[in-house]
């Protein structure tokens, strides 16, 4: 087998590997997409519901706070009639109007909590939804993913495989050419002569080179678009 049928050969299984990677498409991109996207919307509904948690238990605890305080003005204004002198009433009073103010504080607080909670509780709600939809969607795609791969990594072993076994043939220098042009030239490293021009970029090509190609003397690569050349003898 001449320099260049090797290089021909891997580039065949190369080929035969995108073709497969082709067919997953991108797939696999978008499983790893939405399953992020289910992550980042448990973590919020998780948060959402241990912040209600908080919020209902400082609400309930406002709650006993603004009773209790309640209690203690109505047992002040009780006492006011029993007092004797303008001082103590005035103390008594003034008593009174602070424990008024702090029930008002409270009472402000609650509101702002309850408005919190509701508004949370509506963002969770949605977000519920969105997550049934979402976790319906991954599901499905990760069978669909799952078959494919199933179905294509049989062949997939077996031609790397191949693939390792095929470069082990082909000298270092020219392995790592074929790798650079590969990688530029989206997996295609290897065309074919068609009549005078390059398979790959449609460069004219020299009928000297041509005929060396044909003979498979050493490798020869386009000088337009770097891949190497062969003949296709039909
Ligand atoms: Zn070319």
């Amino acid at each position: 087998m001449s320099a260049i049928q090797r290089i021909v050969a891997l580039q065949k299984i190369d080929s035969q590997l995108q073709d497969i990677a082709e067919l997953l498409g991108d797939l696999p991109v978008k499983v790893d997409a939405l399953k992020n996207e289910e992550s980042a919307l448990i973590k919020s509904v998780e948060d959402g519901k241990a912040r209600i948690k908080e919020l209902g238990l400082e609400i309930s605890k406002f709650d006993g706070q603004m009773t209790d305080i309640r209690v203690k003005i109505e047992k002040h204004k009780d006492q006011l009639f029993l007092l004797t002198t303008n001082k103590q009433y005035d103390a008594l009073q003034h008593e009174i109007d602070h424990l008024k103010a702090g029930l008002d504080d409270i009472e402000i607080k609650t509101l702002e909590f309850t408005e919190e909670k509701e508004t949370l509780e509506e963002r969770i709600k949605s977000e519920e939804e969105n997550l049934e939809t979402l976790s319906k969607d991954l599901v499905e795609r990760r069978e669909k993913l799952e078959v494919l791969m199933d179905e294509s990594s049989e062949e997939k072993t077996k031609l790397e495989f191949q693939r390792d076994k095929k470069r082990q043939d082909v000298e270092d220098t020219t392995l790592s050419r074929y790798d650079r042009i590969h990688s530029a030239r989206k997996g295609i490293s290897v065309v074919h002569v068609q009549g005078t021009a390059c398979g790959g970029c449609g460069a004219f090509i020299p009928p000297q080179i041509i005929s060396e190609v044909k003979a498979e003397k050493g490798s020869h690569t386009c000088d337009s678009c770097s891949r190497f050349l062969y003949w296709e003898s039909v």
